[in-house]
């Protein structure tokens, strides 16, 4: 794939970013970026805290955080740094 000097905004990436996050995300398999180990999302360890809005999710090859997602009644924050990729069965 070839890149150009011109580029559009984020906007572009609405319809493709709305068809993934509405799929199962649970049998979308993720790349672990500390230990390459390659498995389903409902495979991860999910450790949340009582009265808390975030939820951590765990590698459960090297225990890693792979995943963050806190919730809010305002902002849905997902922080996937340690994933290299998640693969999303369409
Ligand atoms: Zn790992």
């Amino acid at each position: 794939m070839a890149f150009t000097e011109t580029f559009t905004d984020g906007n572009a990436l609405a319809g493709p970013l709305r068809e993934i996050f509405a799929l199962e995300m649970t049998s979308a398999d993720g790349r672990c970026v500390t230990c390459g180990r390659t498995g389903p999302v409902a495979d991860l360890r999910v450790y949340g805290h009582e009265n808390g809005p975030g939820l951590v999710a765990r590698c459960p090859g090297c225990e890693e955080i792979v995943l963050r997602l806190v919730v809010t009644p305002e902002r849905v924050w997902l922080d996937l740094r340690g994933l290299v990729s998640l693969a999303v069965i369409r």
